[in-house]
């Protein structure tokens, strides 16, 4: 098949085997699909031609943890504790949100990630209350804005669930009503799961950039029979699943008492249940003991860190380095807008490498090949290589984060902040050309969500006021769980 779009004379880094300075390539495309990397390709009639010279070509990044619900209120935050945040930010509660609210915080979103050389985003939506249109209307933005989705409905069973240990015991029963960390829904497991498969079904076929995983939001808010359907469901469909696993001190104390079945751990949980194997991601993984660190690596499941939502939230630091000794299958988030507050993997990367103490390798590995594999696309993207995917992030490097060029990696995580991408190409299409959107108006996007801000900081102005009352009680819950000795200590890098 001949090539519709060669891109000429780049450098191309691949995550597998980066050279310091990769070799000058051409990279042929046809349609979605990359079918040569070669020196010197002809260019056939009718082909588009990017020209790549002093660029470097990596595979497309892979944010393998995000959520589009809140894209709106970046920097909205200053740093909290996680649950004190969550009262503040997830959608359960807010009032239900505008069709128009809901397609700009997509696209926004996923527009800040393809600026900073984001290919795929998986994205745990919640969609609150269920609205069977919200998803049609996010599914049809990422259409739009041409950014390849895993997706899955961020969907919990058990509603009242305490987010911090000492909960019952400090909270004044007035204030408990109104606010809300989890979920609020009627029905049951078996009715949840119809509802979530019914929504794959209505949309496979339609969305060629998009496919779907099982979202259950964090163990402690799902019930046994919920998460062992959800098993059944994967296993049967062969769909992934991403879970926020052991992300605070909170939810781990929560954890100790509450799993005493499974000797008060998440990942035997999960393990029994049926969920822990190679369809499985643990976001954030920031509490595991090293049992359990061994556990995940033997079961195969995928860990996905958020290093910045995790210092934001004063969560802690995941135990890199043991994940890395333990052979754990390791990706990159870049998590809520309203909690890390970036999209852009380059901040990932370099706080997965410094943590872990890396000469970026492995931090690039993650962001690239090792998120393609977590979310099912281990063959599809992650690379450029013939037969894969056409998601190609272009840097350019006349730029002082690469002159010199001494070493393309290194650079790459622990110089470039994402200043210097410069074309964005995803399924064989060029979606952002210098810098702009070439799918959408990114001028008309900028004003439509001007226009829906005051809805939004009118509602986010009441949650704060209901929650003020609640933050000095959250507060301490916080300072006696920080007392609590769980044997672990997650607040040094090693
Ligand atoms: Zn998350």
């Amino acid at each position: 098949m001949n090539p519709t779009l060669i891109v000429r004379g780049a450098r191309v880094l691949d995550p597998l085997v980066p050279q310091p300075r990769p070799p000058v390539r051409d990279i042929a495309i046809s349609a979605d699909r990359i079918t040569a990397v070669e020196q010197n390709i002809p260019v056939p009639p009718g082909a588009k031609i990017v020209d790549a010279k002093d660029m470097l070509a990596i595979p497309g990044l892979v944010s393998a943890h995000y959520h589009s619900h809140d894209t709106l209120l970046k920097g909205c935050f200053a740093p909290m504790p996680l649950e004190a945040w969550l009262l503040h930010a997830v959608p359960p509660n807010y009032p239900q949100r505008s069709r128009e609210e809901v397609r700009a915080r997509v696209l926004i979103g996923a527009l800040e990630a393809l600026k900073s050389g984001i290919t795929t985003l998986q994205d745990m939506a919640t969609v609150h209350p269920f609205d069977p249109g919200e998803v049609d209307t996010i599914a049809q933005a990422y259409d739009d804005i041409g950014m390849r989705c895993v997706f899955a409905l961020q969907v919990g069973d058990v509603p009242g669930s305490r987010p911090l240990p000492f909960w019952d015991e400090l909270i004044p029963p007035e204030l408990r009503g109104g606010a809300t960390v989890t979920v609020r829904r009627g029905g049951s497991a078996r009715e949840l799961i119809e509802r979530i498969e019914g929504e794959r079904r209505r949309h496979i076929g339609r969305h060629p950039r998009m496919t779907w995983a099982l979202g259950p939001a964090t163990p402690e808010i799902c019930s046994e029979e919920y998460l062992g359907l959800l098993a059944d469901l994967s296993r049967r469909e062969n769909l992934r699943v991403f879970c926020h696993v052991y992300e605070s001190k909170g939810n781990t104390a929560i954890a100790r008492n509450h799993y005493g079945a499974d000797g008060g751990s998440l990942i035997r949980h999960l393990a029994r249940v049926g969920l822990l194997n190679e369809r499985f991601t643990l976001a954030h993984g920031v509490w595991l003991r090293q049992d359990e660190i061994e556990q995940v690596a033997r079961a195969g499941a995928h860990v996905a860190l958020n290093p910045s939502s995790n210092l934001k939230t004063g969560s802690g630091i995941a135990p890199v380095r043991a994940y890395i000794e333990a052979g754990v299958k390791l990706a990159l988030g870049t998590d809520n807008s309203s909690c890390s507050d970036a999209q852009n993997m380059f901040q990932a990367m370099k706080l997965f490498a410094l943590f872990a103490g890396e000469g970026g390798q492995k931090a690039f590995a993650a962001a690239t090949v090792g998120g393609a594999e977590a979310l099912g696309l281990a063959d599809e993207i992650g690379r450029i290589a013939p037969g894969r995917k056409a998601d190609i992030t272009l840097l350019n490097l006349r730029d002082p984060a690469f002159v010199p060029l001494n070493d393309a990696v290194r650079q790459l995580v622990f110089t470039e902040a994402g200043r210097s991408v410069r074309h964005v190409i995803v399924d064989g299409r060029l979606v952002i050309e210098d810098g702009r959107a070439t799918l959408l108006d990114e001028d008309a996007l900028y004003a439509e969500v001007e226009r829906l801000m005051p809805t939004l900081m009118r509602d986010l102005e009441a949650i704060r006021q209901r929650n003020a009352q609640l933050m000095p009680y959250v507060e301490q819950a916080h300072l006696r769980t920080m007392a609590l000795d769980l044997g672990l200590d997650r607040y040094r890098t090693h």
